[in-house]
């Protein structure tokens, strides 16, 4: 039936193509049988058995995923094999089997055991993989249920539609017959669109009316960039999508003719173009894309997930090889930047009732002085191994700094741990993140005493707009595009650089490339950016020159009344809407 829907736009590209239907996957409750009917030791051995096959198949799926979509997308099936594996697991199931519970009971509740927990914990990174242990429960069920776990998928190169699309379906449909993917729910952050993004073709998430407008085998047409989706499209609608296909043929292959060309604009005016890193695997695929070194080097994550802290060796270990996977290019190494939606381990703490308000950031490695100097230790010992052509630059960066003073503390404190060291801090760069309003108001102050400012627009925002950014529902309210954050931004910038301070931005909105260009305007220095953002980035800014860059973040504050219109005025002036 022909229907044209709108979506949201969520990875660019274009595709014209028959729609397979996925059917949604789920084990209902009402198939499983609740008393085991075998003994409690054959019932045990028999949920063993399918935890352990379910293991395997996450690790095979994992394997697949690495070569096609690349080492990143294949963590998730790692952390969903370590699921299928953990002991506790098989321990609280292997209890409900005693008391003479069925093995599919047993596992359903021993999940659901370890979803509240996850859910209970507030912190984004958790939250999200709750959708990844209920697959990874589904896919023990359909094993004790004699039930296939391999996702259907079609024959020929199609358009996958789908409510919503859990890791195991994407990862069981060969990339050779994915056109493109269109869900009825969805994020541009949800695993459907992060697959498409790094596959390179299009998606549209969050489309209402889609499974009721196309039937499987239907020509679909569907556009990454506005979010259009036409189902059975008439002729002069097919001819329109395949004009835009041809345009991103010929976008794809002009971005990779830039990925070793260095970010400017038209002009000439150096911008940096660097990539956020957030985990040793994040590398290879950073430098792939043509990242100028590190802005931000997330590194909470060597911290996360473990039950002691790391020690100085394994995170010279770590930083060093950072610092060699970009030589000559500067690299940001963040300290700690935990509490709040990450808590350690091995960190205890009092309970907060306003935990983004809390101990978090550059405060809780006060509170863990230990913590903090061996990471400066750290960073530093492994400056001295890769010091030479070879490897990158270290700059040191603190975290959810809010006033001059903590800053002040920071500097003393590596200042001694490179006194201990014997190290010479010359020409280590040391920054502060801008992400408290507190520290935006007071930027020329910080800049001071810093080498460079970056602003981080993730938590900036959630402060500014007391939105916090783990909760979807307030999500919106919080625009780095409202004209009054653009004139915040301003602000620091000019005085970052009234007192000798570079400055930058790593927060996400840096790897949107309308902003990206408005921040350029405003006089922002480098931009750090999630490593697929790059080359759009990259291409979009050398169209434009700073002046033409400067007058449109201008209109934008000066004629804009709310972000929407901030955008149309930058788009509209700049030519970087996604509709290129
Ligand atoms: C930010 O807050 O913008 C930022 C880059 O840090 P994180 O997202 O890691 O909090
Ligand atoms: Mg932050």
């Amino acid at each position: 039936m022909r229907a044209t829907l709108m979506g949201r736009a969520a990875a660019p590209g274009a595709a014209l193509a028959p729609a397979f239907v996925v059917k949604p996957q789920a084990t209902s409750d009402g198939d499983v049988p609740k008393q085991r009917s075998g003994s409690a030791a054959e019932e045990t051995a028999r949920m063993r058995k399918a935890l352990g096959r379910a293991e395997e198949e996450l690790l095979e799926l994992a394997g697949i995923v690495s070569v096609s979509a690349g080492e990143q997308e294949a963590e998730i099936f790692e952390a969903q094999a370590d699921f299928a594996a953990d002991p506790e697991i098989a321990a609280v199931a292997g209890d409900a089997i005693e008391e003479g519970a069925s093995a599919e009971r047993a596992v359903i509740d021993a999940f659901g055991t370890f979803r509240e927990l996850l859910l209970g914990s507030e912190s984004e990174y958790r939250t999200e993989r709750v959708a990844d242990i209920d697959d990874v429960r589904d896919r023990v069920v359909r094993i004790l249920l004699g039930r296939s776990t391999a996702g259907e998928a079609p024959r020929v190169r199609s358009v996958i539609a789908a409510h919503e699309l859990t890791p195991s379906q994407t990862a069981s449909i060969p990339v050779e017959v994915i056109a493109g993917i269109v869900t009825e729910t969805g994020s541009p952050t949800s695993h459907a669109a992060i697959l498409a993004r790094a596959l390179g073709v299009p998606a549209v998430v969050s489309c209402p009316g889609l499974l009721d407008a196309v039937e499987p085998g239907e020509a679909i047409a569907v556009d990454g960039r506005t979010g259009v989706v036409v189902v059975d499209p008439e002729a002069s609608e097919r001819d329109a999508i395949r004009r835009r296909m041809e345009q991103e043929d010929r976008r794809v292959e002009e971005l990779a003719a830039l990925r070793d060309e260095p970010g400017h604009t038209a002009d000439g005016q150096r911008i940096e173009l660097a990539a956020n890193i957030g985990s040793i695997q994040h590398i290879p695929a950073a430098v792939e894309a043509g990242g100028e070194g590190s802005g931000l080097v997330r590194t909470e994550f060597l911290f996360l997930d473990r039950t002691t802290a790391p020690t100085v060796e394994e995170q010279v270990v770590f930083y060093a090889e950072v610092l060699r996977a970009f030589p000559g290019h500067r690299v940001v190494f963040r300290t700690l930047d935990v509490g709040a939606d990450k808590p350690l381990p091995f960190v205890e703490r009092e309970p907060e009732e306003n935990p983004a308000l809390g101990l978090r950031g550059i405060r809780l490695s006060f509170q863990r002085p230990d913590l903090f100097r061996t990471q400066l230790r750290a960073l530093l010992r492994a400056r001295a191994e890769e010091s030479g052509d070879g490897a990158g630059r270290l700059a040191i960066m603190f975290p959810l700094v809010s006033t001059t003073r903590e800053l002040l503390d920071a500097r003393e404190a590596l200042r001694s741990v490179a006194e201990e060291e014997g190290a010479d801090l010359t020409g280590i760069e040391v920054g502060v993140m801008i992400e408290v309003p507190s520290a935006a108001l007071s930027a020329g102050r910080l800049a001071e005493h810093a080498d460079f400012l970056s602003i981080g627009t993730n938590d900036l925002l959630q402060y500014l707009f007391a939105a916090d950014r783990l909760v979807g529902a307030v999500a919106d309210l919080a625009d780095v595009l409202e004209p009054d954050v653009l004139s915040l931004i301003r602000s620091v910038v000019e005085a970052g650089h009234a007192n000798g301070a570079w400055v930058g931005v790593c927060g996400e909105a840096a790897g949107d490339p309308t902003v990206a260009a408005a921040l350029v305007g405003l006089g922002v220095d480098e931009l750090s950016m999630t490593r697929v953002a790059i080359p759009e980035v990259k291409e979009a800014l050398r169209r434009v020159t700073r002046a033409e860059c400067r007058e449109a973040a201008l209109a934008a504050i000066e004629l804009a009344s709310e972000a929407t219109e901030a955008r149309r005025i930058l788009e509209e002036r700049l030519g970087t809407g996604l509709e290129r």
